[in-house]
């Protein structure tokens, strides 16, 4: 065993089906009594069911959160929450809707911080860390995506309903739980791998490539969704744990500069994110194999995205030829640690590997 480091984060977690109807009782538990329910416009019937098993202890619903956690939507909630007098808000929906909450505890005073309840209803794992990603727009009017990490932000209980994640789309359900898995890797080959999270990575992998093809095959498939589910939390508490590398540096870049899509991107990159750290990282990619039951990692993900109707191209999601070198730059510039060298015209051939979707060798 090699030594080791492992701060273990606070987590409350109930997880199974039908779970969200004890919001309530866990509202009360946090002595809380006056709850803002989070959601988006897609997901208002569901923030809507939510609100109604919190009774007399909603003050009200909020259903305009966005992508990227945009400042000005974070005011208007916030002016709401102050005319409702919130001490707690319940996030119902995907990065999202969890990133507005983390958003209100942040600008929160710290005497009066609004508690952050979460259901989860995507793979992508934002309940399970201290990260919050925030965009503003910058002196020329482009949004600029800057990311802190604060235990203020660490939402203080995770209900994981399954039922809730039935109508997570096909395709959406592929790109997430990949988007989770993405973690895991990362969390294999990190420089602060323990034994515990490496042990919680190796799980969500295998959770989660056991339940896309019976998701595909069943999108109510209750194995496939619980698995899935449970293959979220796993990999997200390992982006909570320890630091990421290479992959979501480069997703950062794609995302933050070229305002491409979250899941889908992480998706694309994954397979060519492990090809280009293999050679660094043998244990972590072997382990990685056999998680999703294959001899080739970079190739075993690639097949398992394809096979299950997620894109496999940069091309596909919209990305320009001739930005390809600008993002190579880009991931190539501010050091941070990974196994493999980083070095410009071979993150540029990864890119451009992404942007045709070839399979990786
Ligand atoms: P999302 O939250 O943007 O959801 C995408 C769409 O799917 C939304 O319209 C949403 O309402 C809908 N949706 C979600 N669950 C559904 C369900 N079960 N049924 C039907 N529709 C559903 O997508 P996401 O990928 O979960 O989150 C992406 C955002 O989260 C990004 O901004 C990303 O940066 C952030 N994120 C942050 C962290 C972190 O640790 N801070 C981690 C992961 C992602």
């Amino acid at each position: 065993m090699h030594p080791f480091t492992y701060n273990a984060l606070p987590a409350r977690v109930l997880f199974g089906w039908g779970t969200s109807s004890q919001v309530a009782a866990e509202v009360k538990r946090l002595g809380c009594s006056r709850a803002l329910v989070l959601t988006t416009p897609q997901q208002v019937d569901a923030g809507n069911k939510v609100k109604a098993d919190l009774g007399d202890l909603a003050a009200g619903i909020y259903t305009n959160a966005t992508m990227h956690t945009p400042m000005d939507v974070t005011q208007d909630a916030l002016a709401k929450a102050k005319e409702l007098q919130v001490d707690c808000c319940v996030s119902v929906g995907g990065g999202s809707t969890i990133g507005l909450g983390k958003a209100l505890a942040l600008h929160s005073p710290d005497d009066a911080k609004i508690k952050n309840l979460v259901i989860p209803t995507t793979y992508a794992g934002s309940e399970a860390t201290p990260i919050i990603g925030q965009t503003e727009n910058d002196k020329d009017g482009k949004p600029l995506k800057t990311t802190q990490k604060t235990m203020k932000v660490l939402p203080e209980v995770i209900i994981y309903d399954v039922d809730l994640t039935l109508s997570l789309p096909p395709q959406m359900t592929v790109t997430s739980g990949l988007n989770a898995v993405a973690h895991a890797v990362e969390a294999l080959w990190a420089v602060e791998a323990n034994p515990i999270i490496s042990n919680l990575a190796i799980q969500g992998i295998e959770a989660i490539s056991r339940s896309l093809p019976l998701i595909k095959a069943d999108p109510q498939s209750r194995d496939g969704r619980s698995d899935a589910l449970f293959g979220a939390w796993a990999c997200g508490t390992c982006l909570g744990a320890v630091g990421m590398s290479l992959h979501h540096k480069l997703c950062h870049t794609l995302g933050g500069s070229f305002s491409m899509p979250h899941a889908e991107t992480h998706t694309v990159i994954l397979p060519h994110a492990v090809a280009y750290n293999a050679p660094y990282a043998q244990d972590a990619v072997a382990r990685v194999a056999k998680a999703i039951g294959t001899d080739n990692a970079a190739q075993g993900l690639f097949d398992l995205a394809k096979e299950n109707g997620a894109p496999t191209s940069l091309k596909e999601l919209g990305f320009k030829k001739e930005d390809l070198e600008k993002a190579a730059d880009i991931a190539a510039k501010a050091p941070y640690p990974n196994p493999a060298p980083l070095e410009k015209a071979k993150l540029l051939e990864l890119l451009t590997n992404a942007f045709h979707g070839t399979r990786p060798q």
